[in-house]
């Protein structure tokens, strides 16, 4: 391609054998089916990033058997701007598609100035999901979540609002972030008092970042609310990107990222180490890092991200080996500890 190439993207067609091969999980009690994987648009999908690559990882994951995409009001940068490109490219590849499609958004972290554009008040979330449904062009979300837990706002307040915004049918489903297993179990009181499930709980999850297996996963799995799992290969970390450095273009590279350059150096030894199993098993450490997270039942999908086509594909691959042995698991769990 030059720079006067004129020519567009080829009008989508979506892979005819898109059902194929990705397993799909029931989430806890409901009647929705996830894919094995989700995709986030956290990164990559803001008015700073490529969006023509944004639109080939959205196809190629569609094509890969991805049905849910997963967003928030702030994802960009700048924020909201995630959505307005999702919105737009929707329009141009998907809008046929939309009934094939789970997509959710969140609001719980500041968003817009002054006292309304933040935290977990029913005047923030209510605005947040109309503003959320224009930039995406979507008359209906099918998930929204409050982002995380809020100290300041009477508990009943936010899952009311989630409440109302089912029974208005601007959301399908509603589900919660980041609370911990007992702000949990207070949440789904108020849910089952308001006849409305919390469909879904969204919580970090991966080799090194354990912190649900104290709790959350027993209340999740005790109620039958689903379990989606975000920062699966830790930002990144859990594949072979840093394994030689870090490169240009990388997400611990940008230093307005979350990633830091210090967690990369500290996490190396055991990103090494887990790395020689990984080739053991014929699989890349990303495939290794996703596949372990499978292996618990309780998982209803693993949200992933990338910046690339090709890593959506590697890590996707996952899927050909699913199985750890007793061994692999007891080597694995020495390193990670
Ligand atoms: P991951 O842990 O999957 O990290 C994704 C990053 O890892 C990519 O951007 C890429 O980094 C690198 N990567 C991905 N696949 C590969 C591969 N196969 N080989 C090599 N490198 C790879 O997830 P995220 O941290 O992006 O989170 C996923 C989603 O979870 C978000 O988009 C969002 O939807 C959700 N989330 C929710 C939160 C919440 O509070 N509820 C908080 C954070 C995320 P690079 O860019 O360097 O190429």
């Amino acid at each position: 391609m030059q720079i006067n190439d004129h020519a567009p993207f080829d009008a989508y067609v979506p892979c005819a054998k898109r059902y194929d091969s990705m397993p799909f999980r029931k989430c806890g009690n409901s009647g929705i089916l996830l894919p094995a994987f989700s995709l986030g648009l956290w990164h990559n999908f803001g008015d700073f990033d490529n969006l023509g690559q944004a639109r080939k990882v959205l196809r190629t994951a569609f094509d890969l058997g991805i049905t849910h995409f997963d967003l928030a009001n702030n994802y960009g940068p700048p924020y909201g701007s995630a959505e307005e490109n999702f919105g737009s490219i929707l329009d141009k590849d998907f809008r046929p598609y939309r009934d094939e499609l789970f997509i959710s958004s969140k609001a719980g972290y500041d968003m817009w100035p002054g006292p309304y554009g933040n935290g977990g008040s029913r005047k923030y979330l209510m605005s947040s999901l109309e503003q959320s449904l224009k930039r995406m062009r979507l008359d209906y979300v099918d998930l929204f979540y409050h982002h995380r837990p809020d100290p300041d706002t009477p508990i009943e307040e936010t899952i009311g609002a989630l409440d109302s915004m089912v029974k208005q049918g601007k959301a399908l489903y509603v589900g919660i972030s980041n609370y911990n297993a007992e702000q949990t179990k207070q949440a789904l009181k108020i849910f089952k008092e308001l006849g409305t499930p919390c469909l879904i709980h969204q919580a970090r999850y991966s080799m090194l970042d354990r912190w649900v297996e104290d709790g959350l996963l027993d209340v999740v799995d005790d109620k039958g609310v689903g379990l989606i799992t975000f920062s699966p290969l830790a930002q990144g970390l859990l594949t072979n990107r840093y394994l030689n450095g870090v490169p240009k273009g990388s997400r611990a590279a940008n230093e307005n990222s979350y990633l830091a350059l210090d967690s990369v150096e500290a996490q190396l030894p055991k990103i090494q180490q887990l790395a020689q199993l990984a080739t053991q098993r014929e699989q890349s450490l990303a495939q290794m890092a996703l596949a372990w997270l499978l292996k618990d039942n309780r998982v209803s999908s693993v949200l992933i991200g990338a910046s690339s086509p090709e890593q959506l594909k590697d890590s996707v691959g996952a899927i050909n080996n699913l199985a750890f042995s007793a061994e692999e698991q007891q080597a694995i769990e020495k390193i990670i500890g």
